[in-house]
């Protein structure tokens, strides 16, 4: 849910998700429409079904794998979520570094194969996240507090600005959350007066599906379970 979306706009999703689906079993046996509601307004709708994909994975073989290749097996899981799950949830002695730690890494130790402490795996990925959050930031690192700074390389550099993402106005993203909005709202729509670009997308997404000419969220069986099921928020999503 943190991945394009603002912490203080997650954390009450977050924990209404954890209620309404305590544990993998209970998200497991959700229907995709239930989750695609759910997940409406935090964006890139796909992660929603990924998630969903991997719940019923994970129930279906009894639990979590601990290993990070076992992991990587799982719908949606890449390389960083396997490592980050094997050494958060199960002590795997593993760098997991996101794009804030490579960062700092890159910076800090350029070209070198930083060794994780033996048993500390855990503090280190951590540290690195928060060095690369709030210290050795993109574009003006704060050098002057950081402790890694004497034996930095990179100390003192500024770097250009990082490439902006491509506006959400206007875009085939915006058009496919537009329409994954209105199939969720009515329930059912006629394929005929959709946006047929921004369906075929959806369909091929796992995110919509289409039978008897009418455009629905998957695993929706009938518009009662629609009406009953409204979507969580009235946010707008900011990507599908
Ligand atoms: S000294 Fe500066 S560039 Fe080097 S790791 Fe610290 S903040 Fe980043």
């Amino acid at each position: 849910m943190l991945q394009q979306t603002q912490v203080a706009r997650v954390v009450p999703r977050y924990l209404d998700w954890l209620d309404r689906w305590p544990t993998v079993e209970a998200l497991a046996a959700a229907s995709p429409a239930e989750v695609i509601r759910a997940w409406s307004g935090l964006g890139y709708n796909r992660r929603a079904v990924n998630l969903h994909r991997c719940a019923q994975a994970v129930a279906a073989r009894g639990g979590f794998p601990a290993e990070p290749e076992e992991l990587r097996k799982l719908p949606g899981i890449g390389p960083y979520t396997a490592a980050a799950v094997a050494c958060f949830a199960f002590g795997a002695q593993i760098a997991a570094p996101d794009t804030n730690a490579l960062r700092v890494l890159e910076r800090a130790f350029p070209g070198q194969d930083v060794p994780v402490p033996p048993g500390r795996a855990y503090e280190w990925n951590q540290a690195l996240f928060d060095l690369g959050r709030e210290i050795c930031i993109a574009r003006t690192p704060r050098c002057a507090v950081c402790p890694l700074a004497a034996g930095c390389p990179s100390r003192g550099r500024t770097y250009a600005p990082l490439r902006r993402q491509s506006r959400f106005e206007g875009s085939f993203r915006q058009r496919r959350a537009r329409l994954l909005r209105e199939i969720a709202a009515a329930g059912r729509l006629p394929e005929a007066g959709c946006d047929a670009e921004a369906l075929v997308s959806l369909v091929r997404d796992g995110l919509a599906e289409v039978a008897g000419g009418e455009a629905r969220l998957p695993g929706q069986t009938s518009l009662a379970t629609s009406s009953a099921s409204p979507s969580s928020d009235g946010s707008s999503a900011s990507g599908a």
